[in-house]
């Protein structure tokens, strides 16, 4: 009975792992910037301790310095797309090719394509204390993949304006413990963001 259980158990991780191998279906529930099913799950409130932590993390602009020169296209919780989704990320508009860059020390943990359009290409870094950042719309990586160590500043692809996307921007997300938090509260010290 216990051998059962046992390869019960190795059969089911088998499945998760090759599940995450594989299609959009599988994608981790954070890895979606908009949500028609289930209500948003966005930090509400980013306390002082939060924003500790995410400053510790997030510390470097995502795009190349540009002096305050950055807009912001799609800015975090606006209604986008005809189901009046939320949109969970900032879309900071910027010239296809731009090289976008990671926004802290981390490990790359998926990048790939969306299937369901939202993204469009994508990266996704785990920076560890249970922060992680995603980068959208990408015209093309840098030739990372998963598991690659990546620097603050380490260029991870090129802007553009594959997925969900109105116009030429990058789409940037935080995700903290598996939550959505507005990434202007973390990127407006940085000067970059008009
Ligand atoms: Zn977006």
């Amino acid at each position: 009975m216990k051998r059962l259980a046992l390869l019960i158990i190795v059969i089911a991780v088998a499945a998760l792992s090759m599940a995450a191998e594989s299609g959009s279906s599988s994608l981790p529930k954070y890895l979606h910037n908009v949500s028609s099913d289930d209500a948003p799950q966005y930090v509400k409130r980013v306390d002082t301790t939060i924003k500790r932590t995410l400053t510790a993390v997030v510390s470097a602009f995502p795009l190349p310095h540009m002096g305050g020169g950055h807009t912001v296209v799609i800015s975090f919780g606006q209604s986008i797309g005809e189901d009046n989704q939320v949109h969970l990320g900032l879309d900071i508009g910027t010239p296809i090719g731009t090289p976008v860059m990671a926004a802290g020390n981390g490990t790359i943990v998926l990048t790939g394509f969306d299937e369901d359009d939202e993204f469009g290409n994508y990266v996704v870094i785990d920076h560890g204390n249970y922060v992680k950042t995603i980068y959208g719309h990408l015209s093309s990586f840098a030739g990372l993949h998963r598991g690659a160590t990546v620097r603050t500043g380490g260029v991870i692809g090129y802007s553009g304006i594959t997925g969900w996307v109105t116009d030429e921007a990058l789409h940037f997300e935080i995700v903290y413990r598996e939550r959505y938090v507005d990434p202007a509260i973390v990127l407006e010290r940085l000067g970059e963001l008009k």
